[in-house]
């Protein structure tokens, strides 16, 4: 994890993982690959780029720090690199849009948030 940026350790990126002996690749982080049970999964950074697979709002606050961004969109990106996160989302995206990840500061935490590529 050395070389790696992470926002859940608040910095801005986003990291992943392979499996080196069947090239699965997942978000959440394990000490197995989830498909083949390999237990020396490597921990990459991710580019940033991906495409929009599902979107949401979120229109009820899951707790009082969250209640003054309400509504607010989420995504599910599929990366470029084969996984797939959960992402605060832009306003007017649409399903397939390709997407860029950066990084918000939300009720004082670090959130990945994906916006189109064609406005940035
Ligand atoms: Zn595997």
């Amino acid at each position: 994890m050395s070389d790696t940026v992470d926002w859940t350790e608040a910095a801005p990126g986003v990291v992943y993982q392979r499996c080196t002996a069947c090239d699965s690749r997942w978000y959440f982080r394990r000490s197995f690959c989830p498909r083949c049970g390999d237990s020396a999964p490597v921990v990459l950074q991710a580019e940033g780029l991906g495409h929009v697979h599902a979107l949401s709002v979120v229109a009820r606050a899951p707790c009082a720090a969250l209640r003054p961004e309400v509504p607010y969109g989420i995504a599910l990106v599929d990366a470029d690199e084969g996984f797939r996160l959960m992402t605060r989302a832009a306003p007017g995206l649409r399903l397939g849009d390709r997407v860029r990840l950066r990084f918000i500061l939300s009720a004082g935490a670090l959130l990945p948030y994906c916006e189109t590529t064609d406005h940035v």
